[in-house]
C-alpha cells in the first residue's frame, strides 16, 4: 500500500483524459459513490467531442439489435458482445434522453441531439461528471504512470504534481486530429507497461489521387454513382452512393467508410478506382441515350450539350481526357467509335489511388492496444487489473455513423460500473 504524504489524497479512480469515454466512466463511477478525478491536459474537456459530426455530434446509431449493430465491427465483434450486452446503443438513447437531451434519428440511423449541437452533448456529460462529485483538473498533462508489480499506483503531471488512486483509466484517445489533444500518449505508456500496441494509422479518411482532372473537379458531388476499387484487373470492393471530389482526391461518407479496405488493398499493390456515373443504365442503353442527344444537336459543339446528362464541369473534364479529346468537336464530326469510347468512360471513369490523407484529417486512427490483452467484462488490462482502457485507445476498426462514440459510451459505462461495484462489494 502506498504511503501518502501530508495532505495527499487517494482517489478511487483517476481518469487520464477528459474525452467522451473518460467523462462517461467518471460520471458512472461517481454516481455509484466513487471519489473520482479527471486529469485533462487541455484547458477544457471534450475538445474532439465538440467538433464531432461537423459540430452536430452523431452520438450513436439507432440500430438496437446488438447483433446487427456489432456487424459493423467485423474484426472485433467477438470481444464486444460482453460490454454491449451491458450498455448498448439503446441504453445510450435512454441515457441522454433521461438527462433531458432529446435526440433525433436521421438517415442511416445516425442519431444527433435535437438541438443539432455537439456542445449540448458535451455539457450533458460534463454535468454528469460533476453531479457524481467528480473533480476535474484541466491543464494537467499526465507525463508519467507509476506501477508497483502489476498495479498502477500513481500518476505525475507536467507541473510536477503526483496523484494516487486505487484505479486508473487510460482515456487519452487515439492519434487522429492531434490538435484536439489526442497525441497518442496512451499508446506510448501501454508499450512501456508491456502491452502490445498496433501503430496508429489514419482511418475513416479521404482518399488521394495524383490524377489532376480529379483535383479540378473539387467541390463537385455526384449524388448517385457506383465506385469500384480494382486491383490486378479484378473488382475488390464496390459501393454505390454519393462521392465528393476534392482538391486532393475523393471524399464523403461512402469513401471514408471504404478507406480501411482500400488501405488494406494498397498493402498488396496498386489500386485503381473506377466510377460508373450511370449505375442503373446498361452501357448499350446509355449509348442509345447519347445517340439521341447527338441526333437532336448535330451541329452543336459537344461541350455545350453533354451537360444535359452530366454535371457541366464533369462533362468538360471527361471531354478533355487524352483518350477522349472531344471538347471542341462538333457533334456531327464525332465517329461511332469515339461516341462508344465516351459512353465507356461515363460507365468507367478511372483514376489511380495514391493513398489517404494523414492522421490530422482522419476521423479515427486504426491501431491501439491489442484486444486479446483487454478483459472486456470490465474493460481492464489483463496485465494490470486496476488499469481501465477506453474508447479510441482500443484497436477497433469501425465505420462512421455514430459507432465510435457508442464505443466510448459502452466502454466508459462498463468500466465506471466496475469501479462502482468494486467499492460496493
Ligand atoms: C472531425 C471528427 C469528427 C468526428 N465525428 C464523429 C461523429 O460524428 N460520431 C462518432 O461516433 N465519432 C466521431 N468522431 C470520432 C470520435 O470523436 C472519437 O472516436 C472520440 O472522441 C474518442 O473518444 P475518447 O474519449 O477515446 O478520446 P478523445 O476524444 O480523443 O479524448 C482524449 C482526451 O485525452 C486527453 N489527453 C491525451 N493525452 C493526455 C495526457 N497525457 N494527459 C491528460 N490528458 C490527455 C486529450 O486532451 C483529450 O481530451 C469524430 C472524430 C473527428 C476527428
Amino acid at each position: 500500500m502506498t504511503k501518502l504524504k501530508g495532505n495527499q489524497k487517494e482517489y478511487d479512480l483517476i481518469v487520464i483524459g477528459g474525452g467522451p469515454s473518460g467523462m462517461m466512466m467518471a460520471g458512472r463511477a461517481g454516481e455509484m459513490g466513487a471519489r473520482v478525478l479527471i486529469l485533462e491536459k487541455n484547458k477544457g474537456l471534450g475538445t474532439k467531442l465538440q467538433i464531432t459530426g461537423g459540430g452536430r455530434c452523431n452520438l450513436t446509431n439507432a440500430e438496437f439489435d446488438i447483433q446487427k449493430f456489432l456487424a459493423n465491427f467485423p474484426q472485433s465483434k467477438q470481444f464486444l458482445f460482453s460490454p454491449f450486452s451491458k450498455f448498448s446503443s439503446e441504453n445510450t438513447f435512454t441515457f441522454f434522453e433521461k438527462k433531458r437531451l432529446p435526440l433525433v434519428v436521421e438517415a442511416r440511423k445516425r442519431v444527433f441531439p435535437e438541438s443539432q449541437k455537439a456542445n449540448d452533448v458535451f455539457k450533458t456529460l460534463e454535468r454528469y461528471v460533476r453531479s457524481g462529485g467528480g473533480e476535474i483538473k484541466t491543464d494537467s498533462q499526465v507525463t508519467k504512470i507509476n506501477k508497483e508489480n502489476n498495479k498502477i499506483v500513481s500518476v505525475e503531471t507536467k507541473k510536477g504534481e503526483k496523484y494516487f488512486a486505487h484505479n486508473f483509466a487510460l482515456a487519452t484517445g487515439g492519434a487522429s486530429a492531434s490538435w484536439t489533444g489526442s497525441t497518442g500518449d496512451g499508446f506510448k505508456w501501454l508499450n512501456k507497461l508491456g502491452h502490445t500496441v498496433k501503430e496508429p494509422t489514419a482511418n475513416l479518411v479521404p482518399l488521394t489521387t495524383n490524377d489532376r482532372w480529379v483535383h479540378k473537379l473539387s467541390g463537385i458531388t455526384l449524388s448517385f454513382m457506383t465506385i469500384r476499387f480494382i486491383q490486378n484487373g479484378k473488382t475488390k470492393l464496390k459501393k454505390t452512393g454519393k462521392i465528393l471530389f476534392t482538391h486532393f482526391g475523393v471524399s464523403g461518407p461512402l469513401i471514408i467508410n471504404s478507406s480501411f479496405e482500400v488501405k488494406e488493398l494498397m498493402k498488396k499493390g496498386h489500386v485503381t478506382a473506377s466510377i460508373d456515373m450511370f449505375p442503373d443504365t446498361e452501357e448499350n442503353l446509355l449509348d442509345q441515350r447519347v445517340l439521341k442527344l447527338f441526333e437532336k444537336n448535330k451541329n452543336k459543339v459537344i461541350k455545350n450539350i453533354l451537360p444535359e446528362i452530366l454535371p457541366k464541369k464533369v462533362a468538360q473534364e471527361i471531354l478533355q481526357l487524352p483518350d477522349i479529346n472531344l471538347l471542341e468537336r462538333e457533334v456531327n464530326s464525332i465517329t461511332k467509335e469515339e461516341r462508344k469510347a465516351l459512353v465507356k468512360k461515363m460507365k468507367g471513369l478511372s483514376f489511380d489511388i495514391s493513398g489517404t490523407l494523414g492522421l490530422e484529417k482522419s476521423i479515427i486512427a486504426d491501431g491501439g492496444i491489442a484486444l486479446e490483452e483487454v478483459n472486456f467484462k470490465n474493460m481492464t488490462s489483463k496485465i494490470y487489473p486496476n488499469l481501465y482502457l477506453l474508447g479510441d485507445i482500443l484497436n477497433i476498426n469501425r465505420p462512421s455513423g455514430g459507432f465510435s462514440l457508442q464505443l466510448c459510451w459502452t466502454t466508459g459505462w462498463v468500466a465506471g460500473s466496475d469501479v462502482g461495484e468494486k467499492l460496493n462489494n
